[in-house]
């Protein structure tokens, strides 16, 4: 499809394990995307929710065929950035890591722990920059969701640290532990990267992470079936459904509110012009463009 041909879409909504799709979305099509970094995980769907153009992705392709390790993440907000999407919704399966944080809280994350050895930025390849990543979720949307998260009546917490493992595998019990040495909160397999590369994308980023269950530092002592890891599943998604309604119903009121989520990239391309490489420049450029 030629790029120009594209609709302007808002806001990217990244669905997780569990969540495949969005229900009710209005004039709903499905755009397939090839990125220079290849194909993302699947098709976005592209709709009407709540009077707001969004367009949905499944993290893990529709099924679930793609484990953490081999998701796209580069072509998933590569796709994103050439829709025009300026925020981006993520919704994560999580564990805890905190006693006070229980299964079907919902936790804001607003710092990481990147255990991970995947791509994890668009650069490189004759082109480098070195965003800033101190603050690697935007205030403004996270406070936001915070806000009517809590309207809704669901335990949610403001902040927190995310550990983000490989996978596909879950933590050792001495792995779990150490993390909670660390302060962490919670360990998933997928944020800390689409935080990083949201912000080289220069789009605002938050990831409602849904509490399934104590991680293994815990359950060894607890109980834990798979019918209650599944029950709890179901009830994040439909809690996570709900917020992500209500978040569009009042997004227009997100645009007074001053983040720099959306200039990332100002200041940060390194690499001086004579020897930057063309096909890079050329690769990145939906990325770079108004920089150059
Ligand atoms: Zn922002």
């Amino acid at each position: 499809m030629n790029h120009k041909e594209l609709p302007e879409v808002n806001i990217g909504i990244l669905g997780g394990t569990g969540l495949y799709q969005i229900d009710g979305l209005r004039q709903a099509r499905e755009i397939s995307l090839e990125t220079p970094f290849g194909q993302p995980s699947d098709s976005y769907i592209v709709g009407e929710l709540e009077g707001v153009t969004v367009a949905f992705l499944s993290r893990h392709g529709r099924g679930h065929r793609y484990m953490p390790s081999e998701v796209n993440y580069r072509a998933n907000f590569f796709g994103f950035k050439l829709l025009g999407v300026k925020r981006v919704i993520s919704v994560n399966s999580v564990g805890s890591l905190k006693e006070e944080i229980k299964p079907r809280d919902i936790v804001l994350a607003d710092q990481f722990v990147d255990r991970t050895r995947r791509f994890n930025t668009f650069f490189g390849q004759g082109l480098v920059a070195h965003i800033s990543l101190a603050h690697p979720v935007c205030p403004v949307l996270s406070k936001h969701i915070y806000d009517l998260a809590k309207e809704l009546g669901l335990s949610v917490h403001p902040a927190g640290t995310y550990v983000c493992i490989e996978g596909p595998a879950f933590s050792t019990i001495a792995e779990s532990k150490v993390y909670r040495q660390f302060g962490a909160d919670v360990i998933g397999m997928t944020a800390a990267t689409e935080a990083r590369l949201a912000r080289e994308a220069e789009m605002c980023y938050v990831t409602m992470n849904l509490v399934t269950d104590y991680d293994v530092w815990k359950s060894q002592e607890e109980t834990v079936t798979v019918e209650l890891v599944l029950a709890n599943l179901q009830a994040n998604i439909s809690n996570a459904k709900n917020i992500i309604k209500k978040t569009l119903a009042s997004i227009n009121r997100l645009e007074a509110e001053a983040c720099d989520c959306q200039e990332g990239l100002k200041n940060t391309i390194i690499t001086a012009p004579q020897a930057r490489d063309p096909q890079t420049v050329k690769n990145l450029w939906p990325l770079i463009g108004k920089y150059l």
